[in-house]
């Protein structure tokens, strides 16, 4: 009998270590901190792949003219995107050199990688341009087949409810503003949360009742040890950072 509860309790911490082996690393807008890299860059997210990671986030904008293309901020050197046109924009040098890209080319550059697209749609000022970017979206990564291979997010709610409604069903779609309750997020459709480190500090037990609720749970950005760790220990699912290569060596160490 003793034998039996060592050999379940051994079970247990297998289980427990293999949970926590499984933590996925995402590249936060791509591996941009490296060399001949830069965030958002096409260059981030061969990097990403070239460490294994398993997603690569990025941005994305519709500009005035209908182009979807890939930016963290609303304006990129005095240009704002969404109410400029995409020659102006796509005009614009990285840090590295490239220029900003299309979301076509990220798209076909990902054919050849390995790594789950992540994609983040930024809140656009206007909700009908916001929701043209979403259909837009869906017809490019359709016409590409990479539909099995992409997860959205965003914080706005508009963007999260239209990708839920426009997207394939079972199309992994999160929310990042953390001011939704699991419970809301599985009721609107979600995959799950993705929210900042500390709003799951602050409310730890959100992330067992998203398990409880078959929820997926993914923390941003968290780029200090410490705070890898506390994500680690809690059992968040997939873990957002700027130092993606620190995150793997942790796991690996586990
Ligand atoms: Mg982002």
């Amino acid at each position: 009998m003793k034998k039996g509860i060592i050999t379940f309790a051994s079970l247990l911490m297998i289980s427990a270590s293999a949970f926590a082996q499984m933590t996925c690393v995402v590249a936060h807008r791509g591996y941009w901190d490296t060399d001949g890299s830069a965030q958002n860059s096409i260059r981030a997210l061969v990097k990403a792949d070239s460490i294994g990671c398993y997603g690569s986030e990025f941005d994305v904008w519709l500009t005035a003219d209908k182009k979807l293309v890939v930016n963290h901020d609303a304006d990129i050197n005095g240009v704002h995107i969404e109410t400029s046109k995409a020659k102006d924009v796509l005009a614009q040098k990285l840090r590295n050199g490239e220029n900003v890209p299309t979301l076509e080319q990220y798209l076909d550059q990902s054919l050849s990688l390995k790594p789950r697209l992540i994609l983040e749609l930024k809140a656009h000022q206007d909700k009908k341009h916001e929701e043209e970017a979403v259909l837009a979206i869906l017809k490019l990564v359709k016409a590409r087949n990479l539909e099995a291979n992409i997860e959205y997010i965003t914080f706005s709610k508009e963007a999260f409810q239209n990708f839920i409604k426009y997207a394939p069903k079972g199309t992994p779609v999160f929310y990042l503003s953390g001011d939704l309750s699991p419970r809301e997020i599985k009721e609107m459709g979600g995959a799950g949360i993705d929210y900042h480190y500390k709003v799951l500090k602050k409310n730890p037990w959100w992330i067992d009742e998203c398990h409880a609720l078959n929820l997926r749970v993914n923390a941003w950005t968290v780029n200090k040890e410490k705070d890898m760790q506390w994500c680690i220990k809690h059992g968040v699912d997939i873990i957002t950072t700027n130092a993606p290569e620190l995150l793997q060596q942790l796991l690996l160490e586990k």
